[in-house]
């Protein structure tokens, strides 16, 4: 989203040093508690977000609270999106969060629109709505009650274990709405963990999380991504991952190699001449084509995975029902294929509609944003 879609008016004339471009600041905040961050408070003039027509998305509709994400994945694919905003897709984009305070407030409004269709709205497609930022300004429980009391499905993908302190709202609004779940992981190795999502809860938190989600009740869906061609598919590394997702009672998976596109490609480049120089050559040739890994190494992953898959019940075919969940509740994990297969739980059991009446006009909305998965 570029932030022309986003003034308020002619009138604010608060803006951040070198961006003169960022209408609705409110004010720059450091505080103790949250080391090294820099928070942008601005007023947003809209909260929902259109997705591009003839987007592969199943969804037509996101919020995203911040931009920025502290989370500091080196291989993120929204790194690009923060140049949008003056910033750099580098340390800006980790320490430099855009916050949007007034959303909540924005979103009823939206929402409240006779023209709102209910239709599917999607969280955590660019940057993480739990990152740490949400301990501070707290949106989420707004959003969520929001999205619950107009009858609006949603679904939230995120990296967050912060999404359980809102479980027992996410419960609530599961009674009165479809919701889906997802939760990304695929680092296990605790040093490369710490040396490319250095932001981002370990992966025992993480699955931890999604048991937590699935004893609230609530389904679940893991996105093991990004695998990373030569640091984490092993076949030792996959089993490992994919039982400890399965034992944690994900409803379902979906395994999604590293793409690299423009911002995330420069950067996690840099890191990986510096870490693991040896595996230059080899990554130049996996992604010769652009941000998408080659097709060869899709079906060499498809065919590593697959059996695995199968074994642990997460196949399409046993989708769920191994945990006592409907198979087809959502689609399910596809071995190595791309963003717009989403693990089943991951999405609103009925995603597409939500459960008040149908009107004919769509809200108007700012510019499509690009979308990214966590
Ligand atoms: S990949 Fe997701 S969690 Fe990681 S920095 Fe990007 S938006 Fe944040």
């Amino acid at each position: 989203m570029r932030w022309d879609t986003q003034r308020l008016d002619a009138d604010e004339s608060t803006t951040l040093p070198g961006m003169p471009t960022m209408r609705g600041l409110l004010r720059s905040v450091q505080v103790p508690e949250f080391p090294g961050l820099t928070f942008h408070e601005v007023r947003s003039k809209s909260a929902l977000n259109a997705v591009p027509a003839g987007s592969p998305m199943p969804f037509r509709w996101t919020i995203n609270p911040y931009r920025g994400c502290s989370h500091s994945c080196t291989y993120c694919y929204a790194r690009g999106s923060h140049e949008w905003l003056g910033f750099d897709a580098g340390r800006d984009f980790d320490s430099q969060v855009v916050v949007k305070t007034n959303l909540v407030d924005v979103l009823r409004r939206e929402l409240a629109r006779p023209s709102w269709r209910r239709e599917h709205i999607a969280l955590g497609t660019n940057t993480d709505p739990y990152q740490r930022a949400e301990g501070r300004y707290r949106l989420m429980p707004g959003v969520i009650s929001a999205l619950a009391g107009s009858g609006t499905p949603f679904s939230i993908l995120t990296k967050g274990t912060l999404l359980r302190r809102d479980l027992p709202l996410l419960a609530a609004a599961a009674r009165d709405v479809p919701i889906g779940l997802g939760v990304s992981l695929a680092i296990w190795d605790d040093e490369l963990h710490a040396s490319l999502e250095p932001g981002v809860p370990s992966p025992r938190a993480r699955l931890e999380l999604v048991r937590a989600i699935t004893d609230a009740g609530l389904s679940c869906g893991v996105f093991l991504a990004p695998v990373l061609p030569g640091l984490t598919d092993r076949r030792a590394d996959l089993d490992a991952a994919l039982r400890a997702v399965a034992e944690a009672g994900a409803t379902g998976v979906t395994v999604v190699p590293l793409h690299l596109r423009p911002g995330a490609r420069e950067w996690f480049s840099a890191w990986l001449a510096r870490e693991h120089p040896q595996l230059v050559p080899r990554y130049q040739q996996l992604y010769r084509r652009g941000a998408t890994v080659a097709p060869e190494y899709r079906r060499w992953l498809a065919g590593r995975v697959a059996p695995l898959l199968e074994q642990y019940g997460l196949d399409r075919q046993g989708g769920g029902e191994a945990r006592g969940v409907d198979a087809d509740a959502a689609p399910a994990g596809i071995p190595g294929d791309g963003d717009s297969d989403f693990p089943a739980g991951s999405l609103p059991r009925a995603a597409g509609t939500g459960t008040g009446p149908r009107q004919e006009r769509p809200v108007a909305g700012p510019a499509a944003e690009q979308l990214t998965l966590l």
